[in-house]
C-alpha cells in the first residue's frame, strides 16, 4: 500500500530541482492510502479486497489463494496509476536533463522498467518458475538497482541546484573536463568563449578548443588550483582571460577531471595599464618620468659596467624660461614645454630614454654611445630647440636650450647620480658661458 506512493513521493522530489510539479505534494494522497491500509486491516469484517478463500497447490509449495473483492481492483488502478505517472516523471526528466545527469538517471530508468518488464511477462505467461507473485522479487531487484544510481552517482546528484542556477548564469565560463582533458560539460558563458555550443564541443580534447598550454593540467593535477593570465583572440579582439584550473579528485587522490574557469578580465587590465601609463609619465609632456628614467637608466648602467660598454648622459634646461612665464603666462610656458617634449626628441633612438627630469629640464640616457656621439647629439638638439617656432594666442615664442653632457668613465662602482652630477656641471658651465 505504501510502497507506490513512496515510489511517486521519489520521483516528485527527484523532479524539484528540475521544475517539474514544483508545487505538487504527494502528501495530499497519504489519507487515500491510509484509508486502502484500514480496509485492508479490517477486511475480515466487510471482504472488500479478498473473498472465498481456498487452498492453491503450486509446483513448489501449496498456499492459501483468494479471489479479488471489488476494491481490489480500484486499489490496482489507484496503485499502478502512481507508478505510471512516476515512471513518467522520469522518463521526462532523462529526455530534458543535461546529459551529466543523464547516467544516473538512466540507471533510475533501467530500475524503474525492471518491475515493468516482469508484470508484462507475466500478463504473458512467460514466467519460467511458476512462482505465486514475482512482485516481491522484481520489487527488491528494482530497489537494488535504483538505490546503486543514487549512490553510485551522488556526486553529481549534489551538483544539479548549483549547475542549473549559479553555473549557468555565470559570468564566467566554466568547462568541465575528464581525466583525458576532453570536454564534459560547459556553461552558456563558455560556449561563447569556446565559440561552440555544448553539443559541438562535448568529447573534443579541451586543446583543439583552447590554446592553453598542457603543462598547467599537469601543474594544476600537483597543486590546485592553478591561476594563470592568459589571452585570446575570439573575433580577432583581443580578450584577456584569468584561468582556473582545478582538479577533481576523488577521496583517495585519484584525479577524474579537470574543472577549467575562465573570466573576462580585460577591463581589470586596461584599468592596470592606464594605472601604469600614468605611473612612469609624465601627463604634461607624456614622457617618462624622473622615477621611471631612475629605473631605466639604472639597469642601462648596471650593463653598461658589467660588459664595459658606453652609456651617456645629456641633462638640458630651457634658457630664461622664468621670463616665458612672467611675460606670457604658466599655461603658455607648460604649452613651450609641451612642444619642446614633441619635437625635439623625435629625432632620438628608440633605445634612448628620454624624461622630464623636473620643472623645464629634460634628460636622456643614450647606452652604446660615447662622449664625442652624445655631444654631437646634444648640439642636434640645441639647434633644433632654436629653431623651434611655439605658437600660441600671444605670437610666436622662441626659446633657447643649454645642455650638459656626461659619460661613463669605465671606473668601477659608479652610480647614476654621479653622472647625472657630472652633466650638471656642464650644463652649470653652459648656463655661465652665454647658454643656448
Ligand atoms: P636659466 O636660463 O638660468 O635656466 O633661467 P630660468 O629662468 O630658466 O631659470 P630656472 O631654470 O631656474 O627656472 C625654472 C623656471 O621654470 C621656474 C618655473 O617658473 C618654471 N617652471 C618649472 N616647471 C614648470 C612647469 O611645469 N610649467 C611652467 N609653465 N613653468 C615651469
Ligand atoms: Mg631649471
Ligand atoms: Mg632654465
Amino acid at each position: 500500500v505504501a510502497a507506490p506512493l513512496l515510489f511517486l513521493a521519489f520521483g516528485v522530489e527527484y523532479n524539484r530541482r528540475s521544475g517539474l510539479l514544483s508545487r505538487f505534494d504527494w502528501r495530499w494522497l497519504a489519507p487515500v492510502s491510509l484509508a486502502v491500509l484500514g480496509l485492508i486491516w479490517t477486511d475480515g469484517a466487510h471482504h472488500l479486497f479478498r473473498v472465498e478463500p481456498a487452498l492453491a497447490q503450486g509446483s513448489l509449495f501449496t498456499h492459501l489463494r483468494f479471489t479479488d473483492g471489488p476494491l481490489f481492483g480500484v486499489f490496482t488502478v489507484y496503485a499502478y496509476t502512481l507508478i505510471v505517472v512516476t515512471t513518467l516523471l522520469i522518463l521526462v526528466h532523462y529526455l530534458i536533463a543535461n546529459h551529466l545527469y543523464r547516467l544516473q538517471i538512466g540507471v533510475l530508468l533501467v530500475g524503474i522498467l525492471i518491475p515493468w518488464g516482469t508484470s508484462v511477462v507475466t500478463a504473458l505467461g512467460w514466467l519460467p518458475l511458476r512462482l505465486h507473485d514475482a512482485t516481491p522479487l522484481t520489487f527488491g531487484l528494482s530497489n537494488l538497482v535504483m538505490a546503486w544510481a543514487l549512490f553510485r552517482y551522488h556526486l553529481f546528484d549534489l551538483v544539479p541546484v548549483a549547475r542549473d542556477l549559479l553555473i549557468d548564469s555565470l559570468q564566467s565560463g566554466v568547462i568541465v573536463l575528464n581525466d583525458k582533458a576532453c570536454i564534459m560539460d560547459v556553461n552558456p558563458a563558455g560556449e561563447r568563449i569556446l565559440g561552440m555550443s555544448l553539443t559541438q564541443c562535448v568529447g573534443k580534447p579541451l586543446f583543439e578548443a583552447l590554446p592553453i598550454p598542457a603543462e598547467w593540467f599537469k601543474l594544476a593535477a600537483q597543486s590546485s588550483p592553478l591561476i594563470q593570465d592568459f589571452k585570446l583572440y575570439p573575433a580577432g579582439q583581443e580578450t584577456s582571460y584569468e584561468i582556473q584550473i582545478s582538479s577533481l579528485q576523488t577521496a583517495s587522490g585519484t584525479v577524474i577531471g579537470q574543472v577549467v574557469a575562465l573570466s573576462d578580465i580585460s577591463d581589470r587590465i586596461r584599468v592596470q595599464e592606464k594605472l601604469r601609463h600614468l605611473a612612469i609619465t609624465d601627463d604634461l609632456t607624456g614622457l617618462f618620468n624622473r622615477r621611471y628614467f631612475s629605473l631605466l637608466a639604472n639597469q642601462e648602467l648596471e650593463r653598461a659596467l658589467r660588459y664595459r660598454h658606453n652609456l651617456s648622459i645629456i641633462l638640458l634646461d630651457i634658457d630664461y624660461f622664468k621670463l616665458v612665464n612672467d611675460t606670457h603666462g604658466h599655461l603658455v610656458g607648460d604649452q613651450v614645454l609641451n612642444q619642446l617634449a614633441q619635437e625635439c626628441f623625435l629625432g632620438l633612438r628608440a633605445f634612448d630614454i628620454s624624461a622630464r627630469f623636473g620643472g623645464e629640464e629634460f634628460i636622456i640616457a643614450l647606452p652604446e654611445t660615447d662622449l664625442d656621439a652624445a655631444s654631437q647629439t646634444a648640439e642636434r638638439l640645441r639647434a633644433r630647440a632654436e629653431k623651434l617656432r611655439v605658437d600660441t594666442d600671444q605670437g610666436e615664442i622662441q626659446i633657447t636650450i643649454s645642455l650638459g653632457v656626461a659619460s661613463l668613465s669605465q671606473s668601477p662602482g659608479q652610480t647614476l647620480n654621479q653622472l647625472i652630477d657630472c652633466a650638471d656641471q656642464a650644463l652649470y658651465q653652459a648656463k655661465n658661458s652665454g647658454r643656448n
